[in-house]
């Protein structure tokens, strides 16, 4: 059973902690100004969210020009609760443990299993019981746990899922079940995309290209996750690239995934090479050992890739598009190339880098979207400066 402290935070509270959490230390008499409400609703609520100790009281500020008392100023209480993110892949499990802003505790990597709608349940109550045996103390203690799918997903029901059979069965059920805290599903571009959006960026117009098996975008719009109707917006894996080309498990011919995502892209080097098993390692060492054939692919790569980056640019005119896969991590060196086709007059001035959060952005986004649910807030913007300072 999920108790009543998840029930929707009103409005005026949601309001008040958003611009808390903005502006990082805030007086009341600051707060009324930037929020229109009265003196008297700001000093209620500011009382309900130290007493539900969301918001703390840090210290005297300054005076103001006119004089006057010194004011109190209020911070919002990044450790106050706890979330846990999933990354079901088609091979590995990933999970971390955080606090609600984003600060890991713990996480936990599974690699080169078989993730199956029949297995995928026990290995993750494992790992959850190894997050809830040491979680630290918190005054809310975990709120909530989203798991990122590789496939289509929308309000929770996994409807499609291409490279794994997580589209069978209710996973989201079965979760909801065993844990006493509100658990989500959702795409694992879309949370890419929100994690870059809530913790690594200040902008408001986003897109976030995942590459793995396969291909996906996250589009956040003004703030907003783009999801679509049916949850299918930004699947431009399974945009064509070439009339009757390669089959797709999507039923299409030709899609952009079967060419440009990583494991084709693999495929092709082991196949080219006479080699087992490919990865971002093996191409990163032949790419820094200057091995024409890899940097040839590689160009093509990202060649073909710019491709369904310059349709998503002409239809969502986001300020920046981050890259999100392993290849272009380990070798940033593809970014430019990616640049170099990326020039026509509309989308020339798009910012395209890679991604801040490393591996990790997917988690990110797992853990900003229990946070937005917990707090009410959209839009919700928890700036990591570090990692920003790192890169800028
Ligand atoms: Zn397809």
């Amino acid at each position: 059973m999920i108790s009543s402290k998840y029930t929707i935070r009103e409005q005026n509270e949601a309001k008040i902690l958003t611009v808390i959490i903005d502006k990082n230390e805030v007086s009341r008499a600051e707060l009324s100004t930037l929020t229109g409400l009265n003196k008297a609703s700001v000093s209620a609520i500011t009382k309900k969210l130290i007493e539900d100790e969301f918001i703390s009281e840090t210290r005297i500020g300054d005076a103001s020009n006119v004089g006057g008392r010194k004011p109190i100023m209020l911070t919002f209480n990044r450790q106050s609760a706890l979330v846990i993110a999933f990354d079901l892949g088609y091979n590995y499990i990933e999970a971390m443990l955080a606090y609600i802003d984003g600060t890991i505790i713990d996480s936990i990597r599974k690699r080169r299993i078989d993730v199956s709608a029949e297995n995928v349940v026990g290995q993750m109550k494992e790992i959850i019981d190894h997050f809830l045996s040491i979680q630290p103390k918190t005054p809310h203690g975990i709120i909530g746990l989203t798991a990122a799918i590789h496939g289509q997903v929308h309000n929770n029901v996994i409807h499609f899922t291409p490279y794994y059979n997580l589209d069978k069965g209710n996973l989201w059920e079965e979760l909801q079940a065993i844990c006493d805290f509100p658990v989500f599903l959702e795409n694992e571009a879309n949370l890419a995309a929100l994690g870059e959006y809530t913790f690594s960026s200040h902008y408001q117009n986003l897109v976030s290209i995942s590459i793995h098996s396969g291909i996906g975008a996250g589009i956040v719009e003004n703030g907003d996750l783009q999801v679509g109707y049916r949850g299918r917006a930004g699947e431009i894996g399974h945009s064509i690239l070439y009339p009757h080309g390669k089959e797709c498990p999507c039923g299409n011919l030709g899609c952009l995934e079967q060419y440009a995502s990583n494991k084709a892209t693999y495929q092709e080097y082991a196949k080219q090479e006479g080699l087992d098993y490919v990865n971002s390692d093996t191409l990163q060492q032949a790419f820094q050992e200057k091995n024409d054939r890899a940097i040839a692919l590689l160009e093509k790569n990202a060649e073909l890739l710019s491709i369904g980056i310059n349709n998503i640019i002409m239809m969502y005119d986001p300020e920046i598009v981050v890259i999100n896969s392993s290849l272009y991590r380990k070798i940033p060196e593809m970014i430019p190339f990616i640049n170099a086709h990326i020039k026509n007059r509309f989308s020339k001035d798009v910012l395209i880098r890679n991604t801040f959060l490393e591996k990790s952005a997917t988690l990110y986004g797992a853990f900003a979207n229990s946070a937005q649910n917990f707090l009410n807030i959209k839009k919700l913007k928890l700036i990591k400066e570090e990692i920003v300072s790192l890169h800028e």
